[in-house]
């Protein structure tokens, strides 16, 4: 509750600063103003690579938010996108935010029928999309009744022949003419500027609806040494896809700091993304751990290393430790662990160590940087039981993840699911332990934790131990039913190719590493793990098919 401050019987005194709106056009001024011949490199959709710099860019933006006001574009309407990572959809990061009306940018790995429903749900005017998505568009148009038009993100000889699609323009025809010279509008900094819809994995997506507040408040923070930890003299690959999460921010990070930006456009696997990162001196990358998994199997049989490549982030799933201690002591490279969600814009937590932690065991150190981390400032959490009740920061207590913050969703989209805050925090559906430094340690999603005979294993741990075994390449613990404790747990095990590796093996190497009765009952050894549309497994569709299973009686 708010009170005010009660030592005297005057109004409370007002600071006598500027109130100047937080607003997304402000980052690009800046960019362009002081950082203007620092680099935005792309690998096309179309196959080349193109340089371009913060100047030209804000000049592009703008030519773009006079074009989108000619077609008649207005205040909140929805502007969609279907695109990777690249300076076109940066432009439009920034006119159509920045003019005031909202920038919807779509998963183009979910299923077409989910792309047309997002469409619709969002009453998007007009869609922007890169040439491999082509084939999808053809597919849907017809479907999205309130697109006026279909752009693509290229130039008129890129466009089919005979399309199917109704009012299909190039991107280039689309600004060519309009004036580079655009007053960027002064609104309130909490107007919508961006929605993304969470992926959906349990019912429909639901839309979260940014502020420029949040998201510029989400930038600085994001931006600290403690956090992404990047400036002015770095070159930034965002691997992390502008179409989730806004690739975690890094669109409107890079520019706020000046940092030269390098976009990997569709070519996300191994060879392309060392290529690109040597070739442009990228220090600072962003990614999740299966992004990482394909670099790093490139490199060792390549027996090539980094030049340049200093810290990334890693997060949107738990990052196996095994991972982790290859890139820093194999590669030189500093992990960062990150946990976030599409409610959370997405930065809540991330690990690194405190000066008090300098002087730590090696392996204490290590365990603590193997944590989700610490939040930001703008980020403050809990841990609740299932009656609400706050419970011990000791590191082993577990309990439903809560947060709350000035980047932290308050209700979803057109009021989807009704009123979700719980007093005021938002209920993360994650599980967590936290330490008495406020060390966060994601144990599962709720949805995910086994439940054997009335206590919760955590699956996270166990596919931990399995990726430390130097056969395995990925593992995903699920419950299975049991008769007797009701679940117990399943482990699918993917091996790094031409190993052997046997079931009582693998379960021996648990010893000691985890309590006796969260060993799995099962070991499976399968060719692939199902991976969603924003690179994490997907243990619903595991779940699916291995509901009949039979775990061997004991
Ligand atoms: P969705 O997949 O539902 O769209 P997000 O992409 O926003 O959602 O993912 C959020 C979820 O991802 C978190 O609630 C958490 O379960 C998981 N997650 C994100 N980062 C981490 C991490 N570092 N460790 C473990 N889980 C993580």
């Amino acid at each position: 509750m708010m009170t005010t401050p009660q030592h005297s019987n005057h109004a409370p005194m007002l600071g006598q600063m500027m109130n100047k709106p937080l607003l997304i056009s402000g980052i690009i001024k800046h960019a362009d103003r002081y950082f203007g011949d620092n680099e935005i490199v792309s690998r096309r959709a179309e196959g080349d690579i193109h340089r371009t710099t913060y100047k030209q860019l804000h000049q592009r933006a703008k030519q773009l938010a006079n074009a989108l006001a000619k077609f008649g574009i207005g205040a909140s309407d929805r502007v969609a996108t279907l695109a990777w990572n690249g300076y076109r959809h940066l432009e439009l990061y920034y006119a159509v935010s920045g003019s005031g009306s909202i920038l919807h940018t779509i998963n183009p790995r979910l299923h077409a029928d989910q792309i047309s429903y997002l469409c619709n749900h969002a009453e998007d005017q007009v869609l922007f999309f890169d040439v491999t998505f082509l084939p999808i568009i053809e597919a849907i148009a017809a479907r999205c009744s309130t697109v006026k038009a279909f752009v693509l993100l290229s130039d008129a000889s890129h466009l089919p022949a005979n399309s199917v699609i109704p009012n299909l323009l190039s991107y280039e025809d689309f600004i060519a003419g309009h004036s580079c010279e655009f007053e960027w509008p002064n609104f309130d900094e909490n107007t919508a500027a961006s929605l993304c819809y969470t992926s959906g994995t349990t019912g429909n997506p639901k839309g979260v609806l940014y502020s420029h507040r949040s998201t510029v408040l989400h930038s600085f923070a994001s931006a600290l040494p403690d956090a992404m930890n990047i400036g002015s003299r770095d070159v930034i690959l965002p691997v992390v896809p502008m179409f989730h999460v806004n690739a975690w921010g890094i669109p409107y990070s890079a520019p706020l700091t000046g940092a030269k930006l390098v976009f990997p456009g569709p070519a996300l696997d191994g060879k392309s993304l060392y290529e690109l990162m040597e070739q442009e001196q990228v220090t600072f990358s962003a990614g999740v751990p299966t992004v990482w998994l394909g670099l790093i199997q490139y490199m060792e049989q390549q027996k090539v290393k980094f030049s340049s490549l200093k810290r990334t982030v890693i997060g949107g799933s738990a990052c196996p430790p095994a991972m982790m201690k290859t890139l820093r002591e194999n590669y030189a490279v500093e992990v960062v662990h990150a946990w976030g969600m599409t409610e959370l814009s997405p930065l809540g937590t991330t690990a690194t160590l405190q000066a008090k932690h300098l002087t730590l065991p090696k392996a204490e150190q290590d365990a603590l940087l193997q944590t989700q981390g610490h939040p930001l400032f703008g980020v403050d959490m809990k841990i609740v039981d299932d009656n609400g009740k706050e419970l011990p920061w000791d590191g082993t207590t577990f309990g439903n993840l809560l947060v709350q913050g000035p980047w932290i969703l308050d209700h979803y989209f057109k009021n989807e699911g009704g009123h979700v805050l719980e007093d005021g925090w938002f209920p993360t559906g994650d599980v967590a332990t936290i330490n008495a430094d406020g060390y966060m340690r994601i144990t599962d999603r709720s949805k995910d934790v086994i439940k054997s005979g009335g206590e919760w294993i955590g699956t996270i741990d166990i596919e931990n131990v399995a990726m430390s075994h130097p056969a395995v390449l990925q593992a995903a613990c699920i419950g299975i039913f049991h008769p007797k404790w009701d679940e117990r747990p399943l482990l699918l095990v993917v091996l790094r190719p031409n190993v052997a590796l046997g079931k009582d093996e693998l379960i021996k190497f648990f010893d000691g590493k985890v309590a006796k009765w969260w060993l799995p009952d099962d070991v499976l050894f399968i060719p692939a793990l199902p991976i969603g549309a924003t690179g994490k497994i997907l243990k619903n569709k595991l779940r699916e098919t291995y509901k009949d299973y039979v775990l061997p009686s004991k």
